[in-house]
């Protein structure tokens, strides 16, 4: 794991190295196109002749740093920050890659362990790429400290068109080491760079930038990519979507990434504060299991005018992605979760492929769970698609108000959280109520049910408490942070029974003000940790038939949602 450090100043940036160093990375790469200029020594007051200021202190950072480093000054050209004489560029390669001399302060100069050159510069001119090479470790050169050239190509835009024909290009060079970079406009756009990593012939970086790549940078040792890049806080980044030392060592688990890894994932859209990482990754250590657990974004697609309003511009991404996914055997894609925006059409998805589908998710139209099993040539041999967020509702209530049957049970929405408490505390026996602010979705889903044999009344939300319910489940995401209301509450429990209990599907925060209204009020309470939990150690147990930590998951959840 290689830590990027822009280096602005040379003391400043050999402390992040140190701290690099002790945080577990193996390498930094000094990003030094912030601090050259390659102003010439006579326009910097040096005198002429020797090293400008500018360039001694590279030497000085570079011979000092605590850790192997990659020395790399990108151009504009190729999204970093220098913009000066190319020749002062290529001269300070040259001056790097034969550091042997003594530094001021009597110390021994050492030269970069790598030089990351673009290929588009290496491939300019016979000029360059003689001065390059003899800045690095080649056949004809012998010397006991040698400097390894990284060969880079980027595309910030997407990926290069001519991709293959640049690396073919690549590989007849001496660069020891290959390095492709591009912004994945999609989770897809990663699985073209594990097979560039397949089919390596030398040690290669095989990256994906920005929101979608994630994926390439946590599991490049599980395809044997050469290294992958993490900063030392979120705002030290150098590249659009890389990860910090801290999520990658302990929350992905870099170091326990292996090629037998199992892929597990969240799709959604966002996905970035999921908490699903955190416990199920959580998980996966505490049990020894060889797994990892990742945020796969899928948005939408372009909007489509004929799109209907269940979703239609999120079906096709959510389609072809999945399905990428799936039917790509070596990523070992053992199971998913799935949430907003995509339990709908996962639904439709899986009734288009043929997969299994259980009876909560054909019942109210929403899934959150895919488990793959695979054949001996890792293609999916069975993919089930099931709903874990029904049982885990009424599991949650169960434990606090016993058998449910015969209650009368108030739901508060009708969207995918509400159809499956409906549907799940129906199932149980009790006597439902479902209310809604647009009271025909109400209706719809009522009809619904009713089709299964399951009698719930439909009440619009105005109309709330239309009974003495002795319990009330917010199934909206009123009270929620970032969400519509975060200050309301949907209904105000004090128009309840003084022995109602009233239940949260909302989770972060912990304590919503409904939640805190009830409590007020005398009544009792079941937050939405406990729903997000049991819904969590359902989807687990289903992917490993192991039973799940939940006290881990509870602790996890609890801490992050405050
Ligand atoms: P959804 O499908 O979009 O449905 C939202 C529901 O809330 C609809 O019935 C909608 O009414 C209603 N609603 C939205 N804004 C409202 C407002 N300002 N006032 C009154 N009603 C409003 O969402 P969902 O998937 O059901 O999720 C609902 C909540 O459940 C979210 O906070 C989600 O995080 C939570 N959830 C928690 C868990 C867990 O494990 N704890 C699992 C699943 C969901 P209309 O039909 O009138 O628009």
């Amino acid at each position: 794991m290689c830590v990027p450090i822009t280096v602005h100043e040379a003391d400043s940036a050999l402390r992040l190295a140190q701290r690099a160093k002790d945080l577990g990375a193996d390498l930094v790469e000094f990003r030094l196109d912030e601090f050259f200029t390659g102003q010439a020594a006579d326009e910097s007051g040096d005198g002429g002749g020797g090293d400008t200021r500018e360039v001694r202190e590279i030497v000085r950072l570079i011979s000092t740093s605590p850790l192997p480093c990659i020395a790399t000054c990108r151009p504009v050209s190729e999204g970093g920050a220098y913009d000066g004489p190319e020749d002062a560029r290529i001269a300070l390669f040259e001056r790097l890659g034969t550091a042997f001399g003594r530094l001021e302060s009597g110390e021994q100069e050492h030269p970069p362990r790598y030089l990351d050159v673009e290929y588009a510069t290496y491939a300019r001119s016979a000029n360059i790429r003689q001065k390059i090479h003899l800045a690095i470790e080649h056949p004809e050169q012998l010397r006991a400290l040698q400097t390894s050239l990284i060969l880079s190509t980027h595309d910030f835009a997407g990926r290069p068109r001519d991709l293959t024909r640049r690396l073919l290009a690549m590989r007849q060079t001496p660069a020891k080491v290959l390095k492709v970079a591009y912004l994945a406009r999609s989770l897809r756009d990663n699985l073209e760079l594990f097979d560039l990593l397949a089919q390596r012939d030398r040690p290669m970086i095989a990256l994906a930038m920005g929101e979608f790549g994630l994926m390439s940078r946590i599991l490049a040792p599980k395809f044997g990519g050469f290294l992958t890049f993490a900063s030392i806080a979120p705002t030290e980044t150098t590249a659009p979507g890389q990860p910090t030392i801290d999520d990658l060592l302990h929350l992905y688990r870099f170091r326990a990434i292996r090629p037998s890894t199992a892929v597990y994932g969240v799709v959604a859209y966002p996905v970035a504060h999921s908490l699903s990482p955190h416990i199920h990754n959580a998980a996966f250590e505490a049990m020894g299991i060889d797994a990892v657990y990742l945020p796969l974004p899928i948005p939408g697609g372009p909007a489509d005018p004929g799109a209907s309003s269940s979703g239609g511009t999120w079906y096709e991404p959510l389609k072809a992605t999945l399905l990428d996914l799936v039917h790509y055997a070596p990523l070992h894609l053992a199971g998913l979760s799935v949430t907003i925006p995509h339990k709908e059409n996962l639904v439709r998805l899986a009734l288009e492929q043929g997969w299994d589908l259980d009876e909560v998710s054909r019942a109210i139209g929403a899934a959150n769970t895919v488990k793959i099993e695979r054949d001996a040539a890792g293609m999916p041999a069975r993919i089930a698609v099931s709903n874990t967020d029904a049982p885990a509702l009424v599991g949650a209530i169960r434990d606090t108000v016993g058998d449910l049957a015969g209650l009368d049970v108030a739901v508060y929405g009708a969207g995918g959280a509400g159809k499956a408490a409906a549907y799940g505390l129906a199932r149980a026996g009790a006597c439902v109520t479902v209310y809604n602010r647009d009271p025909s979705r109400a209706a719809a889903l009522a009809s619904s049910l009713a089709g299964l044999g399951l009698e719930v009344r439909a009440a619009d939300a105005a109309s709330f408490p239309a009974s003495a319910h002795a319990i009330a489940i917010n199934a909206t995401p009123v009270g929620m942070n970032g969400g519509p209301n975060p200050d309301s509450s949907p209904f105000d429990p004090a128009t309840l029974p003084v022995s109602a209990c009233v239940a949260e599907t909302v989770y972060a925060p912990v304590r919503t003000p409904l939640l805190r209204a009830a409590e007020k009020a005398g009544l009792r309470t079941i937050d939405g940790v406990s729903m997000f939990v049991r819904q969590a150690a359902l989807q687990f147990t289903n992917w490993t038939g192991r039973p799940a930590p939940a006290a881990l998951f509870e602790r996890i959840v609890r801490e992050a949602a405050g």
